[in-house]
């Protein structure tokens, strides 16, 4: 019997939010990304995906996928929203983020998805593999970035897809014909990069708190990022 006063609990679909990257290695910038959008999208769980090939990357000396996949699990060790998946590490040839997309969709109808990227990321959208269809596919959640200049976001937008969307009224989201949004979010900046974490590991130099401890330890017990240009 329902009691006065007593409300009906309201079932609503699981917001997940996707994170794609080399994480190569993973860094404060990463994760601090993902809390805040966590935060202010109310998401219920932030997959970390690291790319077993990375279309993007190439000419990048890459940690193994496996190597990548294990500093993620220790940097969110102890966070209840966040989980690593290893998706694209099952699958053979390069890692498409439409292809993850799909694959989530069929295996987990019921998520509501959104995709996280940082804006130099998204500035480069036009590049990836079927870009129209992942407007189709999930929400777009775009971070700023220390040192990628603030562009309004239709300007981001690859100019073959901008009829398929109109501005929301608070200026900060374009509505795609599908219903998914993409949305600007502006984030506390860290300017801080993978590259640089390479870089700095090559040169012998200290990444105390660029990445999480058990991430330090991890490149160093490993040595990775070492050897002769290790760090490109
Ligand atoms: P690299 O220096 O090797 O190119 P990266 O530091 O850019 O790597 P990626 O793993 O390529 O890291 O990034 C994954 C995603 O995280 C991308 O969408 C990227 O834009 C975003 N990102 C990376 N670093 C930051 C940061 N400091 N602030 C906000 N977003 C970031």
């Amino acid at each position: 019997m329902k009691r006065v006063g007593q409300r009906k609990a309201v079932s609503r679909p699981l917001r997940v939010g996707l994170f794609g990257g080399s994480f190569n290695p993973i860094h404060i910038g990463h994760l601090r990304a993902a809390e805040e959008v966590r935060e202010a999208q109310q998401l219920d769980r932030i997959l970390f995906i690291p790319a077993a090939s990375p279309p993007h990357k190439r000419g990048h000396r890459l940690a193994t996928a496996q190597q990548r996949l294990d500093m993620v699990r220790l940097a969110i060790a102890g966070n209840p929203f966040f989980r690593a998946s290893d998706i694209e590490l099952g699958r053979a040839g390069r890692s498409y983020s439409i292809d993850t997309l799909r694959e989530l969709s069929q295996r987990f109808p019921h998520w509501q998805l959104y995709f996280i990227v940082g804006t130099d990321a998204f500035a480069e959208i036009h590049t990836w593999k079927e870009f129209e269809c992942l407007f189709t596919l999930a929400h777009f959640v775009v971070v700023s970035r220390p040192g990628s200049p603030p562009v309004p976001l239709q300007r981001l937008l690859p100019v073959v897809t901008r009829r398929a969307f109109w501005y929301a009224a608070n200026g900060l989201e374009l509505i795609h014909r599908s219903g998914h949004r993409v949305i600007f979010q502006p984030i506390t900046g860290f300017d801080v990069s993978a590259t640089a974490i390479r870089h700095k590991v090559k040169d012998g130099a200290s990444i105390r708190y660029l990445v999480p401890a058990a991430v330090e330890r991890y490149i160093a017990q490993h040595q990775i990022y070492r050897g002769r240009s290790a760090a490109s």
